[in-house]
């Protein structure tokens, strides 16, 4: 069973369905042509795969910049809550069907030429290109949110890292500490930051009785406080949780990382562990690509093909208004395959 179904299993969040497997995929490829991906996650990877078995004499070549992102789980119990869920496309299934794997950072899309700008100074030339970048934090403006504030209370929201960094800090909890967990008003997984509070709420429960969390929601809805609040009582978990809503001042107007001080609209926290979590965008090559409007996502049709360049197509959480999971993913795959 994969650590996603357990999930499902012991949390019911994520929405389960049926996702066709693999068919053809988009915008009328020809049998020689190469296709390009770029992200190696749960839609990169799976887009790859349905490529290769939709199209056998298709070139089809996978970029991913992070070396880490089809390696063999690192079994980092304690830090594996905090981490997303692999693909089940590992490298060398990839390989073992004919795709053609680089690992390079996309900085720039000619689109004209078809021609991709790598970060080694390399270039990649397609016929058809696939984005499925995901996503990154977007910027705020919090006085005191600096790198060094960002590194002292780590998000912990897709890198590995940060992952590492907030489960030894929670390991280092004082009997009777204070965690934060921060939420920002534009959520983009909103499942996941309910799945990151009970997280929270359970590992404290379990190792300081004595601890407490604060969820700071600026979220515009009392829906995520409402679902915690049933999953907490259903799932008996017994830890001091405050939940402040929007309505109740959960936006932050400081931080003072040293201090553990955050300002918020209901006044003043001091906390030993801050999960801060920062709002996301598409991944930056997507707005380098000219795919991405003023929310920050990739307006798409149903099939995933760009409102804004009918020759892209881009897949998973990049999207805009898609469902940020891994079901959300394959469905974005599986409904791009019916263009073929
Ligand atoms: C902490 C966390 C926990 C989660 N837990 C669950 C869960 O339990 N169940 C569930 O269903 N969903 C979960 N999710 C959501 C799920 O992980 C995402 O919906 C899914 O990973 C989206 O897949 P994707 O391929 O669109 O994007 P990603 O998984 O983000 O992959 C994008 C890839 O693109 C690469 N990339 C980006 N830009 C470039 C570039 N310029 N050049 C080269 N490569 C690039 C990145 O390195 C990355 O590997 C979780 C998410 C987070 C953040």
């Amino acid at each position: 069973m994969t650590r996603l179904t357990r999930r499902h299993l012991a949390l019911g969040l994520f929405a389960t369905s049926a996702v066709a497997a693999a068919g053809g995929i988009g915008l009328a490829l020809a049998p020689s042509d190469r296709a390009v991906i770029v992200g190696a996650g749960p839609a990169g990877a799976q887009a790859a795969l349905a490529l290769r078995a939709a199209h056998p004499a298709l070139r089809v070549t996978l970029l991913e910049r992070d070396p880490t992102r089809l390696a063999r789980e690192t079994g980092d119990a304690a830090a594996a809550a905090f981490v997303p869920p692999r693909t089940e496309a590992t490298l060398s299934r990839l390989k073992a069907q004919g795709i053609e794997v680089m690992l390079d950072d996309v900085t720039d899309v000619d689109w004209t030429a078809g021609r991709l700008s790598l970060f080694s100074g390399r270039d990649a030339a397609f016929d058809r290109l696939y984005l499925a970048p995901g996503t990154t934090a977007k910027a705020e403006a919090i006085e005191g949110l600096d790198a060094e504030a960002r590194f002292a209370m780590p998000a912990a929201w897709g890198n590995a890292r940060e992952a590492r960094r907030l489960a030894a800090q929670l390991a280092a909890l004082p009997e009777a500490g204070h965690v934060v967990l921060r939420l920002p008003a534009e959520l983009s997984h909103p499942q996941v930051a309910l799945h990151r509070a009970l997280v929270l709420a359970r590992r404290i429960a379990a190792t300081r009785p004595a601890a407490r969390l604060t969820v700071l929601d600026a979220t515009p809805t009392p829906a995520l406080a409402q679902s915690f609040a049933m999953a907490k009582r259903l799932q008996g978990i017994d830890a001091q949780v405050a939940w402040i809503t929007a309505a109740e001042g959960a936006g932050v107007t400081a931080v003072d990382a040293r201090a553990g001080r955050i300002e918020t609209g209901a006044g003043s926290l001091r906390a030993d562990v801050i999960n801060f979590v920062p709002p996301h965008v598409a991944g930056a090559i997507a707005r380098t690509a000219g795919l991405v409007d003023a929310s920050g996502w990739c307006p798409c049709d149903a099939r995933g093909r760009s409102m804004l360049r009918s020759d892209a197509v881009v897949l998973g959480d990049a999207r805009k208004g898609t469902a940020r999971t891994l079901d959300g993913a394959r469905l974005s795959v599986a409904a791009t395959v019916a263009q073929a």
